[in-house]
């Protein structure tokens, strides 16, 4: 079995290194290469796609609960169309690819964590969308998702996310979407929220026009 092979194993099946240390024992597994080979080239491809670095990130302080500008963890992937390409070369190789009308849908959306926060970017038309090795991390930074620190990380990934919209993949064309609710769309699309001039997702109607009554203009 090649390292490569092996790799894709692991990550596929979800093998653990203990779990992988069990099924060398037995004789089915003694062609699988060695742990450090494969911990090495797992190295060597997460080199090649991500950028790390440290950014001034607003973090609430636990002592006084206030806000302050911190050094904070940032990475982020880079050649994120290549990597989707890979993806998506991998779910066409196992037929699990189910494009509708010569479209492949990809979504876009942010993830709050213990102190962190993730963004990602889902392929919809594969057979099974939310399995959670379907979730391409492409930016996490260790801080929380609020406007000022998505404006500060976002421009790393935003460039290549939105170009993917429309761009050719074999026959197929892929369309990117926004995902999320409406207090992650409001910070992505940097509006205020519902309290703001223009609270709308879909039109530019200002807060006191949409509670007068006043319908957006359909062109
Ligand atoms: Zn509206």
């Amino acid at each position: 079995m090649s390292v490569d092979k092996a790799l894709a194993m692991i990550t596929d099946c979800n093998v653990t290194w203990e779990q992988l240390r069990k099924i060398k024992r037995y004789s089915a597994g003694q062609n699988i290469p060695s742990e450090r080979k494969i911990c090495k080239r797992q190295e060597e491809l997460i080199d090649g796609v991500f950028m790390a670095t440290t950014q001034k990130l607003m973090q609430r302080s636990t002592r006084t609960k206030g806000l302050s500008l911190t050094d904070s963890a940032v990475v982020w992937m880079t050649k994120i169309e290549d990597t989707i390409g890979a993806h998506l070369e991998q779910h066409f190789m196992l037929d699990n690819l189910v494009p509708f009308n010569n479209e492949i849908w990809l979504k876009f959306g942010g993830d709050q964590g213990e102190g962190s926060t993730k963004f990602e970017v889902q392929i919809l038309n594969i057979k099974s969308p939310n399995a959670t090795r379907n979730v391409i991390v492409v930016l996490l930074f260790e801080a929380p998702d609020c406007l000022y620190n998505i404006e500060a990380t976002l421009p790393n990934v935003s460039c290549e996310i939105s170009n993917m919209n429309g761009k050719k993949w074999r026959d197929y064309t892929l369309r990117m979407f926004g995902f999320g609710d409406y207090a992650y769309l409001t910070k992505l699309y940097g509006l205020l929220g519902p309290t703001g001039r223009y609270p709308c997702l879909f039109c530019t109607l200002t807060n006191r026009e949409i509670h007068a009554g006043k319908t957006p203009d359909v062109a």
